[in-house]
């Protein structure tokens, strides 16, 4: 047997570091090499490596129980955690859905939803209408909604719909038009879309808050949610809320769509909600949706078996804990804005970058190869792939969020470090960031 690595990874053909141990905003790989963990792994690595607190949580509950499945038990971590993150969410959303990632609590949203409805003798309404450049995860359901063409592609025929409506994106609008004096277009596509689809067979539209993962820290117009969430209210469809990756402080607020005091029917989390030290994301639904379903079916088909898992729900609760004794959502805003400032001032100096915008600590950096014209790269240029491959050679850890503008084209990056960052780490990622795209500037602009 030869010894190469048998794991699976996103590119068969080139071998990864192996990581041997991290604390704080590093990790360090068998080498010896150090990287600074600008990205938080993919927005999840919220509170940094090693927590002390965290792991003495995760042994603690796994010295009384690690296991018990959730239709024959409840358990009192998955029961506290349920009650803080009711406390944490906006509005009635009283009641979490456990299961283990992102893409899991989008499609529990989604089934959810429809389940709804059904519950109310309305089945017809079983489309969620989601929007261009979007991410809500990789199983079918999760991908049904996502406006990320690369992923989509190789699985379309199994994909039972497109999304319907464009980005919220001023920098590069799908509409090719201006704000204000496009006065919100792309809310007024969602109605023309649900008038056309109709409201009697939609259950819901989901978005991201901010888009992350195909966009680069998109954050909408100002009004863009309240009118959202008002014609949400006209047709009677549900606002989902893929909080994924933007919630759990990351942004600055509690969750993103506090920003707008917008209140959703149902919300998905997941990544920050352990902060990576263990799978677990939630699904929390509404007080209305709750009670509507328990005077009817009394049972929400979805769930799995790691569903409200004892040991993960210990992890999380401790995680909160965490956040709320070091006020890190507050600390989020205070850094985000420094390191904005920091992205800012490169971008006056280097021509590559055509815009730095996001919110807290989840700020996205767009790539330009002329950015008067705002014309994009080639996308065999493969000019994000370069600058994330250099930062790492650097020993930053940024994450790629390219295929923005229209799926395929467009390059950009997040910068999205642990909310523990300190300000002189931060100085340190906005330097290595302006020598990689300095060397990256050289060859492609
Ligand atoms: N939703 C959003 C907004 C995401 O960013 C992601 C992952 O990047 C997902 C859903 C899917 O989460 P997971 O990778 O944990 O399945």
């Amino acid at each position: 047997m030869d010894q190469r690595s048998r794991v699976i990874k996103p590119h068969l053909q080139s071998e990864l570091p192996i990581i041997s141990h991290g604390n704080g905003i590093y990790l360090y790989d068998k080498q010896g090499n150090q990287y600074i963990d600008g990205s938080s792994g993919a927005v999840t690595a919220s509170i940094g490596h090693g927590v002390e607190e965290i792991i003495r949580a995760a042994v603690q509950q796994a010295e009384n129980v690690s296991f018990v499945y959730r239709s024959q038990f409840t358990n009192q971590p998955a029961e506290d955690l349920a009650l803080k993150l009711s406390e944490w969410a906006p509005g009635d959303l009283n009641w979490s859905f456990f299961v283990n990632s992102g893409s899991e609590a989008t499609e529990t949203a989604m089934k959810i939803a429809i389940q709804y409805w059904q519950e109310k003798g309305m089945s017809g309404k079983n489309k969620v209408l989601s929007r261009w450049m979007s991410y809500h995860g990789i199983t079918l359901g999760a991908l049904s909604m996502s406006g990320h063409i690369l992923r989509r592609k190789r699985f379309n025929a199994l994909l039972d719909q497109l999304p319907s409506v464009s980005a919220p994106h001023c920098y590069n609008c799908p509409l090719n038009q201006t704000y204000p004096s496009c006065q919100l277009a792309c809310v007024h596509e969602l109605e023309v879309a649900i008038q056309r689809i109709g409201p009697e067979n939609i259950a819901g539209f989901i978005a991201e808050p901010i888009i992350g993962a195909s966009g680069g820290a998109v954050v909408p117009p100002p009004g863009y949610y309240q009118a959202v969430r008002q014609i949400c209210d006209r047709y009677e469809i549900l606002f989902i809320a893929d909080e994924v990756m933007t919630g759990m402080g990351r942004t600055g607020a509690k969750f993103a769509i506090d920003h707008w005091g917008v209140q959703p029917d149902i919300m998905a989390l997941g990544k920050g909600l352990s902060a990576g030290y263990t799978p677990i994301a939630a699904t929390l639904v509404s007080d209305r949706i709750i009670e509507t379903i328990a005077a009817g079916s009394a049972s929400i088909m979805a769930g799995h078996t790691f569903s409200a898992n004892p040991q993960s729900a210990a992890v999380a609760l401790a995680v909160i804990h965490y956040l709320e004794r070091n006020n890190l959502v507050q600390q989020a805003q205070i850094k985000g804005d420094y390191l904005k400032d920091g992205l800012n001032r490169l971008k006056k100096k280097l021509p590559i970058i055509g815009d730095v915008r996001g919110m807290g600590l989840l700020q996205g950096v767009e790539l330009m190869a002329d950015h008067q014209s705002r014309k994009t790269f080639p996308l065999k240029a493969a000019v994000t792939q370069r600058v994330v491959q250099l930062a790492m050679e650097k020993g930053l850890i940024i994450y790629p969020a390219f295929g923005g503008l229209n799926g395929i084209a467009g390059d950009a990056f997040l910068v999205a470090p642990p909310l523990t960052i300190k300000q002189d780490e931060l100085d340190l990622i906005i330097e290595i960031i302006e020598d990689v795209l300095l060397e990256v500037q050289q060859v492609c602009v």
